[in-house]
């Protein structure tokens, strides 16, 4: 059985086709620059059969690009697909689900009707998602799919963690209230952390671990007894820690500020905090942390203080959810900096040894690309590195959702 996960960005359409038996990635591929008017489309999709194709094509929008990836993967000499009901179904990742979606769903009109409502909290990001879903509903009719939803894996914390204090009146008329997101990639690593923890004695459903997500985009998740009791992202994904372009936790008394001292619209502020801040905003040089260890290495002042206050963040929230969950058993790192980047990891667990968090230097500088532990054998808390693999995920849960399961995600731990 085959599925289709497909990830639809803006201007982007990534996607994998997956053999759900042997978790083999059949074909990848990505199609980028659709509908920008200054550059062309460019498509690249790698196939062990084909091998590397990559062309430019003009894509006016995400229906554009779908007929060109759907062309590819059902080309009668170079596709992958020789007959469309070779894919059992489609997964798409939907980034915000709202209070309404908890779970991976499969979509009917009903359900793309309610995405469409849950959208106005999420206006950057879930229309394209939409035009994703809607492309592969007019070129492959009757192929299920099913939407997984990036807040889903957070449903599951507390009022009290996600209650913003603000007039409550906020959170029943606009919804207002903490939900998170990279959930597939934190619920992913957490099932190998638990398994990697359950071997040591250590049951899922007594474990405190806290997942960092640590990529373009960066967030925390406290997971208690194998279910999120806390994150950093908020509303929106801008809240909680330093990532890329976007500023993370603020005083809400700046935007107001920088409205009246740059007599600014919101559209502005939003900009300043979504895509001028973070590593880039700090730095001035780049939002890519490969350029902000290399140019802090060679003595440039802001960069080093990017990557200080990126990493003082993270150790902030390790503080605060071990608090949080009473205890802690692993750190796990992923994504591209938590898996790629050696001193990002040394800096957030140096001085950690009150946590009962001691990092094995060399471990730490040579483990790449692997699920491993990278504490002492003394260390009471592990330091995981566990590679993410969202795709994986959205295909695992989207054959669940097509076989009928309805019991919950293996990492829910019901007590
Ligand atoms: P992701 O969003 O998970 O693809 O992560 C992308 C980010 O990972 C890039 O913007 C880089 O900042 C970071 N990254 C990738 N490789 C490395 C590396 N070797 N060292 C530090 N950061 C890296």
């Amino acid at each position: 059985m085959k599925i289709l996960v497909l990830n639809s960005g803006s201007s982007s359409l990534k996607y994998q086709l997956i053999d759900t038996q042997t978790e083999e990635v059949v074909a990848k591929g990505l199609a980028e620059c659709i509908g920008v008017a200054q550059r062309c489309g460019q498509i690249i999709q790698e196939t062990e059969f084909a091998g590397k194709i990559a062309f430019e094509t003009e894509m006016n929008c995400h229906d554009d690009a779908m007929d060109r990836v759907f062309a590819l993967l059902t080309d009668p000499e170079k596709g992958v697909v020789k007959r469309v009901d070779e894919i059992a179904a489609i997964g798409h990742r939907v980034v915000h689900g709202g209070e309404k979606f908890v779970r991976p769903t499969l979509i009917t009109d009903d359900v793309l009707c309610e995405v469409e409502k849950v959208s106005q909290l999420a206006p950057l990001h879930n229309p394209p998602n939409l035009a994703g879903i809607r492309a592969c509903m007019r070129l492959m009719p009757g192929i299920p799919q099913v939407a997984v939803f990036d807040t889903a894996f957070h449903a599951t914390i507390p009022d009290y963690a996600y209650m913003y204090a603000l007039p409550y009146d906020y959170y029943t008329a606009f919804g207002v209230r903490r939900y998170g997101f990279h959930g597939t990639s934190h619920q992913y690593v957490a099932g190998i952390a638990l398994d990697m923890l359950a071997k040591e004695g250590i049951a899922p459903g007594s474990s405190r671990i806290i997942t960092c997500h640590l990529g373009n985009g960066c967030s925390m998740t406290a997971i208690q007894g194998g279910r999120a009791v806390d994150t950093s992202m908020g509303l929106t994904p801008a809240e909680g820690l330093v990532m890329g372009t976007r500023s993370g936790d603020l005083d809400p008394a700046i935007l107001v500020y920088l409205a009246r001292r740059l007599d600014a619209p919101a559209s502005d502020i939003d900009r300043i905090i979504n895509k001028e801040s973070g590593l880039l905003g700090i730095s001035g040089l780049s939002s890519d942390m490969r350029d902000i260890v290399d140019a802090a290495a060679k003595g440039n002042a802001r960069a080093e203080l990017a990557l200080a206050v990126f990493c003082y963040r993270i150790r902030k929230y390790v503080g605060a959810y071990a608090a949080a969950m009473g205890g802690l058993d692993a750190i796990v790192f992923t994504a591209g900096i938590g898996e790629n980047s050696p001193i990002v990891r040394e800096r957030v667990c140096r001085d950690l040894g009150f946590l009962g968090v001691e990092l094995d230097a060399t471990k730490n500088e040579t483990e790449r690309g692997r699920a491993i532990n990278l504490a002492t054998p003394a260390s009471r808390v592990r330091v995981l590195l566990v590679p993410t693999n969202e795709e994986r995920m959205i295909a695992r849960e989207t054959a669940r959702v097509i076989a009928g399961s309805a019991a919950p995600s293996p990492l829910v731990v019901t007590p």
